[in-house]
C-alpha cells in the first residue's frame, strides 16, 4: 500500500512540475535497427548527395515523418527544402605556362571555375588581390585586368587561416570578375601541403548554383609555383607572357533536399519559440577513399555511425515527441550535403524555414563511431547553459556524459550545428561514446567498414533513449539556453536576439 502511494505520489509530483523524468518513452528496439540498417544499406550505396541513394534515403525519412503526424513548414515543397546543387568537375583539358614554364594539369595547377578559354598575353600580377576600402587598400587599383590572366598571392594578407583562405577566395573572384578579368590564379602559399588541397579541389565537387553569380564564368584556379620570381616580372615594365587553355569545368545540375517537418509546441507561449533538431543524413558515397561516384570495385561507405545512427535517432524523437509534444515548437531537420561542405546546414540558415530568431537551440546529432559504451559524447556540452539537462538525459539510462572529447580535433565546428552557432544560435552535437579520436575510431571512420552489421544495438538503444529525453528536456526547460560568457559565438547570439 505504502509502495504505491509513494508511486502515485512521485506521478503526480513530476506531471505538476513537467519534468520530464516521469515522461512515459516506449522505444521501438526493432524499429531502430531497421532504420539504421536501412540507412545504411548498400543498396542506398553510401548516400552521396545528389545521388539515388541519397535522394531515396531523404524520401524515407520525409514519408516516416509525414506518417507521425509531423507537419510540413511553408515555404518547403511539402517536406523538402530542395537546395540547387551544381556538380562541378575538372576540365578534361587544359595547360598553363608562365614565362617559359609549363605546368602540368591535375599536378601543378587545378582549375575549378570558369568555361573554354584560351588566353594569350602578359600576365598581370596584383599582389593578393585584396580590397579594403576602409583601409585605403586595393591590390588592383591602377591595373587593366580586361580580359586578362592575373595571379594573386593566395589566402588573406595578414592571415594563415584556412577558412579564412577560402572565404577570400570567393571574395577576390568577384572583384577580379567585376574589373573584367579573363581568369584568376592563385599562386599557392598556404600552410598546409599542396597535394592535400590539390586532392579536395581537383575533383568533382558541389556547390549550390547562384545565378547572381558574377564570377560564374571566370576562369579561376590555383598554381604550385614556389618561386616569387615570374611574379616580380610581371610587375616591372617588361611584363612576362603567360597562356591558359581550357576546355572549361564540368558542369551538371543536381538534386538533393534537406526534410524538414515540424511538431508544434504544447505551451500556448513557448510554441512560439523553435528548438531544431539536425542530423545529416548524406555520406560520402561509392568509390575511392574520401568518396566519389562509383569506382569500379566494392567499396560502398554505408555511413551506418555517420550518421545513420543519428538520423534513427532524430526519427524515433520525432515519433515520440508526435505521441506527446514538448512545449516548444521543435523543427526536424534531416540535412543533406554535410560531407560537402556543411552545405545544407548552411543553405538553410541562409534560407531559413523558421524565422532564425525563433529557432532557440540546434541539438545536432552526428557521430564518427563510439568505443566506449558506457558513454555519450556531447560536443558544445557546457556552452549554453544546459548541462544539468544532458546529465540528467543520459543518467535516466545509466550513461554517462563526456564533455568535448578530442579538442585537437575542433568537432564542435565540424559538424552541422556549427552553421547554427555562426548565426547565434546556442546548439551542441550529440554523439555515441567516445574520449578520443583514436585507433579504434579510425577504425571505421569514413571507411567501407561502417556497416550496420557491425553495431551494438543494446548500447544504440539507450544512447536513443538518453537522445530523446536530453531532446526533451531542452525542448521543456523554462530558461531558454544561451551561450556563456566569453564564448566565441556569444556577440553573434546577442546580434541575432537582440539581447544586450
Ligand atoms: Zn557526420
Amino acid at each position: 500500500m505504502k509502495r504505491r502511494i509513494g508511486l502515485w505520489l512521485v506521478l503526480i509530483v513530476g506531471w505538476a512540475s513537467g519534468t520530464s523524468q516521469s515522461w512515459n518513452l516506449e522505444l521501438d528496439k526493432a524499429e531502430l535497427e531497421q532504420h539504421i540498417r536501412f540507412l545504411a544499406s548498400d543498396e542506398l550505396q553510401g548516400r552521396y548527395t545528389g545521388s539515388l541513394g541519397n535522394r531515396v534515403a531523404a524520401r524515407y525519412i520525409a514519408e516516416y515523418l509525414k506518417a507521425q503526424g509531423c507537419e510540413p513548414v511553408d515555404g518547403a515543397d511539402g517536406y523538402f527544402q530542395e537546395i540547387p546543387f551544381e556538380s562541378v568537375a575538372p576540365p578534361s583539358t587544359a595547360s598553363l605556362k608562365i614565362g617559359e614554364t609549363a605546368y602540368e594539369l591535375g599536378k601543378d595547377f587545378f582549375l575549378s571555375n570558369g568555361g573554354a578559354a584560351n588566353l594569350e598575353g602578359k600576365g598581370i600580377f596584383a599582389e593578393h588581390g585584396w580590397v579594403d576600402e576602409k583601409a585605403g587598400v586595393d591590390h588592383f587599383e591602377g591595373l587593366d585586368l580586361e580580359g586578362k590572366v592575373v595571379y594573386v598571392w593566395s589566402g588573406k594578407p595578414g592571415s594563415r587561416d584556412p577558412q579564412e583562405a577560402f572565404a577570400a577566395s570567393q571574395l577576390k573572384r568577384k572583384w577580379a570578375a567585376e574589373r573584367g578579368a579573363a581568369a584568376l590564379i592563385e599562386v599557392y602559399r598556404l600552410p598546409f601541403p599542396w597535394q592535400f588541397l590539390l586532392n579536395y579541389l581537383n575533383k568533382e565537387n558541389l556547390v549550390i548554383a547562384d545565378p547572381d553569380n558574377v564570377a560564374a564564368n571566370l576562369v579561376y584556379g590555383m598554381v604550385n609555383e614556389k618561386s616569387d620570381e615570374p611574379f616580380e616580372q610581371m610587375k616591372n615594365k617588361k611584363g612576362l607572357l603567360t597562356s591558359l587553355q581550357t576546355s572549361g569545368v564540368n558542369k551538371r545540375s543536381m538534386r538533393s533536399s534537406n526534410v524538414a517537418a515540424v511538431i508544434p509546441g504544447s505551451d500556448p507561449e513557448l510554441k512560439e519559440e523553435y528548438m531544431v533538431v539536425t542530423g545529416h543524413y548524406d555520406h560520402v558515397g561509392v568509390g575511392k577513399q574520401g568518396g566519389g561516384f562509383p569506382y569500379g570495385q566494392d567499396s560502398i561507405f554505408n555511413g551506418a555511425r555517420d550518421n545513420a545512427i543519428g538520423v534513427a535517432s532524430l526519427m524515433l524523437t520525432a515519433k515520440a515527441f508526435a505521441k506527446d509534444p514538448p512545449k516548444r515548437s521543435v523543427l526536424f531537420l534531416a540535412l543533406t550535403a554535410e560531407e560537402q561542405g556543411l552545405i545544407g546546414s548552411s543553405y538553410f540558415v541562409k534560407h531559413p524555414l523558421i524565422p532564425l530568431n525563433k529557432i532557440v537551440f540546434n541539438f545536432n546529432t552526428d557521430g564518427a563511431g563510439y568505443n566506449d559504451t558506457s558513454l555519450v559524447s556531447i560536443m558544445g556540452y557546457d556552452r549554453t547553459g544546459i548541462a544539468e539537462l544532458i546529465d540528467q538525459g543520459a543518467e535516466t539510462v545509466g550513461l554517462k556524459v563526456v564533455a568535448d572529447p578530442a579538442p585537437e580535433q575542433g568537432l564542435f565546428d565540424r559538424s552541422d550545428n556549427v552553421s547554427f552557432a555562426r548565426k547565434g544560435i546556442p546548439a551542441l552535437s550529440f554523439s555515441p561514446g567516445f574520449k578520443a579520436f583514436d585507433q579504434a575510431l579510425m577504425k571505421n571512420y569514413h571507411q567501407v567498414s561502417d556497416e550496420a552489421e557491425t553495431l551494438d544495438y543494446n548500447y544504440l538503444y539507450k544512447y536513443c533513449e538518453a537522445f530523446i529525453r536530453t531532446a526533451r528536456l531542452i525542448a521543456d526547460h523554462h530558461e531558454r539556453p544561451f551561450w556563456v560568457s566569453g564564448d566565441k559565438y556569444e556577440e553573434a547570439g546577442k546580434k541575432l536576439y537582440e539581447r544586450p
